[in-house]
């Protein structure tokens, strides 16, 4: 994982990609926003430009068998049932964020489809090391399940589950990586930055009214 101080692409095509986990990163394609939610996985079209930008796809193979759902009822049916399940990981993470834990079915609804849709795993030898490496190839869309569930399943099992945290700013949820914890905003550039600009604005206009 990157660290925090890295200067880090934040938004890719279109997405945001500030949460320092994948699935966050997945719960953050529906914003809900002061004047309603924003679905930025409308289509399957969506769809596939989500899992490229989110390299969960990456291989020219795998690029085309998804470019080939463009028109796929049962890549529609999956997406449907996708942002469905996106509704019952936000319940959870809003738990988690409150202090609590994912509720029972939830869990449960998650360990059934880590069975249906295990994500392969292969190790390959790398400067004289053996690493692990996710070797994901889709062939249908219901195989998507494979990495969002584990990536589900990272968050859930994360231990320090107070660092799981929604922007004071905005709505967007993030995981925060930094040395002392503390992060308020998302992002710096998004909000962080936005906010102090406001503070500082709202001060000067205070300090300039009790002068006059
Ligand atoms: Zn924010």
């Amino acid at each position: 994982m990157r660290a925090a101080s890295q200067p880090v692409n934040e938004w890719i095509d279109g997405f945001p990609f500030l949460a320092n986990k994948p699935i966050l990163d997945f719960l953050n394609t529906k914003p809900l926003l002061a004047e309603g939610p924003m679905e930025l996985l409308p289509d399957v079209r969506a769809l596939e430009r989500w899992v490229i930008a989110s390299k969960i796809v990456t291989s020219q193979k795998a690029r085309s068998v998804v470019r080939n759902w463009r028109h796929s009822a049962e890549a529609a049916a999956f997406l449907r049932q996708l942002t469905a399940f996106r509704e019952r990981l936000r319940e959870a993470v809003i738990r988690i964020e409150n202090g609590s834990t994912p509720t029972d079915a939830f869990l449960a609804e998650v360990n059934s489809l880590l069975l249906q849709y295990p994500l392969r795993t292969s190790l390959h030898k790398r400067d004289a090391k053996v690493v692990r490496e996710i070797s994901f190839e889709p062939h249908k869309p219901a195989d998507l399940w494979a990495p969002i569930i584990e990536a589900t399943a990272d968050l859930l099992v994360e231990t320090e589950s107070s660092r799981i945290r929604q922007c004071e700013s905005c709505v967007l949820h993030f995981f925060d990586t930094s040395k002392k914890g503390s992060r308020r905003w998302c992002s710096m550039n998004i909000c962080g930055n936005k906010l102090k600009v406001a503070a500082y604005q709202r001060r000067k206009r205070e300090n300039d009214s009790t002068m006059s």
